[in-house]
């Protein structure tokens, strides 16, 4: 399988392993350039976006991940893995730095204070509209939306009921997939399976 690394700097790292392993990945922790430069494709875990940008600048990290996205890396960003993916993000620190490989304006903390975390099961283009696939069973922990998007960005996934019903949670651009939510807390690969799908086939 492809090597795809996993930014191990701070959040849910290990499901996110493990979740590739079952995919079919060789799954890398990567902490240092030499790790990063050493995978095909990376995911960006679930944490606080405001820390992850301040521990890239420490570990030497951000420029380096910033010059391999904009070559095309293809990428899998889940929570504040969306927010460091994203060019505009509302809602956050002004010396927090992001990455600019997606062309989304992401909302932190959208679904509200009192919502620290939730469940829905919803629809996931490219993969529940498969013959005979079950829908997506999504954990929003403290999630970003998508607020808005570019033309050349794709909706994967928007919640389907309630007060936030219609908001975006999933997209592609490109080698590019972010979701608000955490798909490697359930069990369920099939976001994995399809990252890895993508990372195989870039482009298609
Ligand atoms: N609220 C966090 C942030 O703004 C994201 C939460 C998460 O990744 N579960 O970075």
């Amino acid at each position: 399988g492809p090597r795809i690394g996993v930014l191990a700097l701070q959040g849910d790292v290990r499901e996110h392993l493990a979740a590739l392993s079952e995919a079919g990945a060789l799954a890398e922790a990567v902490r240092r350039p030499a790790e990063l430069a050493a995978v095909d494709a990376v995911v960006i875990p679930g944490g606080e976006s405001t820390t992850m940008s301040h521990l890239l600048n420490v570990f030497d990290l951000f420029d380096p991940l910033r010059e391999r996205l904009a070559a095309g890396m293809p990428a899998y960003g889940s929570c504040a893995g969306m927010i460091m993916l994203a060019s505009t993000i509302l809602d956050t620190r002004a010396d927090a730095r992001h990455l600019d490989a997606l062309d989304i304006t992401v909302r932190r903390n959208a679904f509200g204070r009192q919502v620290e975390s939730f469940e829905t099961d919803l629809e996931f283009t490219g993969i529940t509209d498969r013959p005979g696939d079950a829908l997506m069973r999504a954990v929003f922990i403290r999630a970003p939306w998508v607020e808005s998007i570019a033309p050349e960005v794709e909706v994967l996934a928007q919640v389907p009921e309630g007060p936030a019903q219609g908001r975006i949670v999933a997209v592609r651009q490109g080698n590019v997939l972010a979701t608000s939510f955490h798909p490697e807390v359930t069990g369920d690969r099939r976001v994995h399976q399809y990252f890895v799908d993508m990372v195989r086939a870039p482009g298609a």
